[in-house]
């Protein structure tokens, strides 16, 4: 390591670009170089999910350009360059032959779309949507085609679903659970946002996966586990994430569901941070937007000397299913007490309360979607 070596941030998603800001509101001038293994446009990941809904394609999503970014933050961005190791004792990140020097390294390279192994001999129309670069390819596949088959019924399958039938296509979900966005909605809550994607249009195949993907014409015929037999012209696959964790741990840095960091977002490693969806951050692992900008706001301070630990205030997730507005702050895993449930048809408000009426988490549909900021004040924050 030299006096000179940089700070390096792997990835230029939300992650990376929002540390970077955050480090440049303190700083101006200290050397930071991004590498990413994408092409380095900024753009809102979550935005992805409303293309046709806003009337855009991946051009009308992307926020700056690589060159405009470098140039706004006055950082070094190294673009399709794949980090391939870490050498933590050197203080040195590995992309193939070449060994770039840092003083501090943040790992901010996200989640892996998981990808469940199909038979038959249409997996070129099997997609799934992770990045720009995915949606960009994806709306390509998509040409002129009019049917798209979603593999998931979580968030992203569902907001997909929403997207697509905004965007005038047939949509069918099949996913095994028997309701959609399980473990995140109450089932009367997840019912409304199935009730209300249904009479969009959304056919649901719950219950049941698929077994088959075969190419039919210029499209694809699945079978489902169940006998059923669906056309499509795309599929897109939207059954989870897992943090990207491998290089992490070959590199001698503690993992478990994702690269372990405490709430100063410090690895094992000395020098080495990791920051959004790649990271377990004191136990939890937060797949989402206001957890990230939290990170990103203590890390610039300690990168910069002071050693500030993330506290998280409580974090609302909007759902963008605009057929029913939704919002839902998950009450803490194995948290005690029950939900509280009133229902007008779609609109749902569940309210999950402690044994000693506390209240802990809330999933709201339809018009009580409104209640979301009165309610995310009584819920605490995410301690550890
Ligand atoms: C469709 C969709 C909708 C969503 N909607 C919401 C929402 O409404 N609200 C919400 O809170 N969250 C939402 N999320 C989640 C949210 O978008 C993510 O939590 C967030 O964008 C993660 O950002 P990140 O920077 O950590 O990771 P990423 O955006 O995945 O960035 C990872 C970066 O690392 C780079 N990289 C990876 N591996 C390497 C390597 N080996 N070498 C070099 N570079 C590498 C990649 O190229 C990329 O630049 C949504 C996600 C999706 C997919």
């Amino acid at each position: 390591m030299t006096e000179q070596a940089p700070i390096i941030i792997v990835g230029t998603g939300l992650s990376g670009y929002s540390l970077v800001r955050e480090i440049r509101k303190q700083d101006k001038e200290i050397p930071v170089l991004m590498v990413t293994a994408d092409d380095g446009v900024s753009y809102s990941k979550p935005m992805l999910s409303t293309g046709f809904t806003k009337g855009k394609d991946a051009d009308g999503l992307a926020q700056g350009s690589t060159e405009d970014m470098a140039k706004q933050l006055n950082v070094q961005v190294r673009t399709f360059a794949t980090v391939t190791g870490i050498d933590v004792d050197a203080h040195e990140l590995i992309l193939g032959d070449e060994r770039l020097a840092y003083s501090k390294l943040v790992l901010a390279w996200g989640a892996d779309v998981i990808r469940i192994g199909l038979e038959g001999d249409g997996q070129e129309h099997v997609f799934s949507i992770n990045d720009l670069m995915d949606y960009r390819a994806f709306r390509k596949a998509l040409g002129e085609g009019k049917r798209v088959a979603i593999m998931g019924a979580g968030l992203i399958g569902c907001e997909f679903a929403n997207d697509l039938r905004n965007g005038g296509y047939e949509v069918d979900v099949i996913a095994p659970s028997e309701s959609v966005m399980p473990g995140l909605l109450p089932e009367p809550a997840a019912n409304a946002v199935q009730q209300e994607l249904e009479t969009l249009g959304v056919g649901f195949h719950l219950g049941t996966v698929v077994d088959r993907v075969d190419r039919q014409g210029d499209g694809v015929s699945l079978t489902l586990a169940n006998g059923e037999m669906l056309d499509a012209d795309l599929v897109l696959s939207a059954v989870g994430l897992r943090p990207r964790i491998d290089l992490a741990r070959a590199a001698g840095i503690e993992t478990a569901r994702g690269i372990v960091v405490n709430r100063a977002l410090e690895t094992s490693a000395p020098d080495v941070y990791a920051l959004g969806d790649c990271a377990e951050v004191d136990g939890h692992v937060l797949l989402y937007v206001l957890p990230l900008m939290a990170c990103s706001r203590a890390l610039a301070k300690t990168l910069l000397g002071e050693r500030v630990e993330v506290s998280y205030g409580t974090m609302p997730v909007m759902i963008k299913t605009p057929c029913c507005p939704t919002a839902v702050c998950p009450p803490p895993s194995g948290a005690q007490g029950g939900w509280e449930m009133e229902q007008d048809g779609s609109n749902v408000k569940a309210v999950f309360k402690s044994s000693g009426g506390e209240v802990q988490g809330f999933a709201l549909t339809g018009r009580f979607a409104m209640e979301k900021q009165a309610l995310s004040k009584e819920v605490p924050p995410i301690h550890g």
